[in-house]
């Protein structure tokens, strides 16, 4: 299966972005609102600066006492990692076991056209072996 067709099942299809310049406070506002884990970081909503996930936030917490006032901006994570629409599940759960990233932006024609995090894929995984499985079982019954 194609990204395109997970984008396309997403309850919530949009990108949430943040700019740069706000706070990392802000930036938890936004992950608490949306109840997700990550943000791509835009200055105006289409342009990729780059990515910033909890685990940022996360990772200097023990040594940063200032950290909610710093910048998104210093503490994202400049080089994304993207796909394009075309690309497979299997493809991107295989970047995701490899970079160590649980989210990928989705470029169509180098314009951000969704985002797919890791629990997209699994729950794309888990649909898939519930369709087998009564699948199997429609067979068994019938014979
Ligand atoms: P995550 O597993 O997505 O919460 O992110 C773990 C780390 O990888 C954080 O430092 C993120 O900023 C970074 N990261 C997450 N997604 C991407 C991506 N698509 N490209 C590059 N870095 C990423």
């Amino acid at each position: 299966m194609h990204i395109e067709e997970i984008l396309a099942r997403k309850a919530r299809p949009d990108v949430v972005t943040i700019g740069p310049d706000e706070t990392v406070r802000t930036l938890l506002g936004v992950l608490a609102s949306h109840g997700i884990g990550a943000c791509v970081v835009s200055p105006d909503g289409s342009r990729l600066a780059g990515i910033v996930s909890e685990r940022d936030v996360v990772r200097r917490l023990h040594t940063d006492e200032s950290l909610l006032d710093l910048e998104v901006g210093e503490i994202m994570t400049p080089a994304v990692v993207t796909c394009g629409p075309e690309a497979t599940v299997d493809e991107l759960m295989t970047i995701m076991t490899e970079r160590r990233i649980r989210h990928v932006p989705v470029l169509r024609d180098g314009v951000l056209a969704g985002i797919v995090s890791i629990g997209d894929l699994v729950k794309h995984r888990i649909d898939e072996l519930a369709f087998e499985r009564d699948q199997l079982e429609a067979y068994v019954h019938q014979t």
